[in-house]
């Protein structure tokens, strides 16, 4: 064989930092501070000044390269400039949500070896409180200047002085093998321990590349991208890294999460892009409905990490004209498997395939290689009708947990995702469940996704989830759990006639019970492994 002669260059985080200084050193990067509510701003050009001083503050703090640097913070300019700075340097940012219990975040840290932690001042009990606990931990540092330095730290060093203490930017950033480790996530553990995904430059670089392409997010420069998705979860699925290549401004609403507060900075700042997890937006919509307001700028969201129900869907669409793009992923895949756009020969589809279609979680990325198969490991056909356990395999997908042994990696270089699908002949994925939720009734599978995309079509209905409960005769049966709209009735019998003609008869919930909220992860994600506890001495109607 014959080697290309094309330039061999490390593809690096510091390369996307460099290129948006130099290709869009104008755009702006606006953010909703934390330690003072103010609205931030600068641009790109700024960013790269400010993430050279912060990359020479690290090298000044001792950090090197493979240290794991650790951040609990809200989305945020400081946060952005962390995330190029601790890479670019050769060091690994692990990013924390914030919503894991203390005891758990001190897990993580504690597996991680974190040297350094990064906080935004809403996190400093947080700090105070884990880093007694965390052996490995050298220095902390709230992302603030000395004014808002909070009591509760007095160990702690400010950021800004720590940025200030740096003369000038004048730095190269290094270059390296771009198979070495720039960021580390840990997926949120619903089940064990969590467990970490160490993301490469490479793996980086190619998933923003990747989310670019039009039918994927499909990112422009006359784009303002507001990521809802916090920077702690998957790397706001790539969007700090995507927006920059694009030239996109970046809107970032802090600890600001409220519906009042991300719909006045979407409508501020011109936002037309956004992305989030489905139960962010409910809030949103309810204030921008209540208060009848109309989005005057957003064209797109891109929804998922849950399935995005069809009612949502439409909500957006039908009366705001705000496109949705559903997609699918998780954090061992960077997180960018699937993304829902129509090809060619559904041009023509009615609404309600267009829908049926928009329900299903979409297409694999260019770079993403699926397959679904049976318990035997034989692969299933693409018809939209068999279904099995997914499996991926691709540049951006994990190869294995940092510093732990897992069953999710076949022999055959394949993924595991946990995830029971179909594919039908266009190539688009559908989530059936989630393997530890399904729903075996009779020894056959029901879908609880199906069922609770189903009901909540119905105009009472807020949230809803399909749980597996122990049944005598039938092994399992659907329970199913629901959180009315204030102020709507709703009863039962309702509930489960409005099931009639939409699923199979056998799939119709055999019970409901009427919940005040349903509990939720540290993701946003509702979690049914709650619910199943709670719900797992529930007694079945007389007959049923
Ligand atoms: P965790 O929820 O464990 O923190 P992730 O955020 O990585 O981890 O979640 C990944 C999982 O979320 C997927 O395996 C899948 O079950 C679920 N998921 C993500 N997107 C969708 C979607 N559009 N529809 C249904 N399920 C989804």
């Amino acid at each position: 064989m014959l080697h290309g002669l094309m330039m061999n260059q490390p593809l690096l985080i510091s390369g996307i930092l460099r290129f948006a200084e130099r290709a869009h050193p104008t755009r702006e990067v606006v953010s909703r501070r934390a330690e003072d509510g103010a609205l931030h701003r600068y641009t790109y050009r700024d960013l790269a000044a400010r993430a050279r001083k912060v990359a020479k503050a690290l090298i000044a703090l001792g950090i090197k390269p493979g240290d794991r640097v650790a951040t609990i913070a809200w989305n945020g300019y400081r946060h952005l400039e962390l995330y190029y700075a601790v890479s670019g340097i050769g060091a690994v940012l692990h990013t924390i949500n914030p919503r894991l219990h203390p005891t758990q975040i001190a897990w993580i840290m504690n597996h991680a070896q974190d040297t350094a932690l990064f906080v935004d001042t809403t996190f400093a009990k947080l700090l105070a409180g884990v880093a007694p606990h965390v052996a490995s931990l050298k220095h902390g540092v709230v992302l603030c200047g000395r004014a808002h330095m909070p009591a509760e730290t007095p160990d702690a060093l400010s950021y800004e002085e720590l940025v200030d203490a740096q003369e000038d930017d004048a730095f190269e950033w290094p270059e390296f093998d771009e198979n070495i480790a720039s960021c580390l996530c840990y997926t949120s553990g619903t089940t064990g321990n969590p467990r970490g995904v160490l993301y490469s430059h490479r793996s980086t670089v190619l998933h923003a590349y990747a989310a670019l392409m039009p039918d994927v997010m499909g990112l422009r420069a006359v784009d303002s991208v507001l990521p809802v998705v916090p920077m702690f979860h998957v790397n706001a699925w790539g969007v700090p890294y995507s927006a920059l290549i694009a030239g996109a401004k970046l809107v970032f609403p802090g600890p600001a999460l409220d519906g009042k507060s991300v719909f006045e900075l979407m409508q501020s700042e011109g936002v037309t892009f956004s992305a989030g997890v489905p139960t962010v937006w409910l809030g949103l919509l309810q204030h921008v409905e209540q208060n009848n307001l109309r989005f005057s700028t957003l064209k797109r969201c891109v929804i998922g990490g849950s399935a995005a129900p069809v009612a949502l869907q439409q909500r957006f669409e039908r009366e705001f004209g705000v496109e949705i793009l559903h997609a699918w992923g998780m954090t061992e895949m960077s997180p960018l498997g699937t993304l829902n756009q129509p090809i060619a020969a559904q041009a023509s589809e009615s609404e309600d395939e267009k829908y049926q279609r928009k329900a299903k979680q979409g297409r694999g990325v260019f770079g993403v290689h699926m397959r679904i198969v049976d318990e035997a490991g034989k692969e299933l056909p693409w018809d939209g009708q068999a279904f099995g356990a997914l499996q991926v395999r691709g540049p951006w997908i994990a190869s294995g947990y940092f510093r732990s042994e897992s069953g999710a990696f076949t022999a055959d270089g394949w993924f595991d995702t946990g995830d029971v699908a179909t594919i039908d002949a266009n190539g688009f994925m559908k989530i059936t469940d989630r393997n530890k939720d399904v729903i075996k009734s009779g020894g056959e599978w029901i879908g609880s996704i199906d069922l609770e995309d189903a009901i909540m079509k119905h105009p009472a209905v807020a949230m809803a989830a399909a749980i597996a409960i122990a049944h005598e005769k039938w092994g399992e049966r659907p329970l199913l759990v629901l959180v009315k709209k204030p102020g709507q009735e709703l009863s039962r019998d309702e509930a489960l006639a409005f099931y009639e003609g939409k699923v199979a008869k056998w799939w119709i919930p055999s019970d409901v019970v009427f919940v005040d909220a349903l509990p939720l992860g540290a993701t946003g994600k509702v979690l049914k492994t709650e619910l199943r506890a709670k719900f797992a001495g529930h007694r079945w109607p007389e007959g049923v």
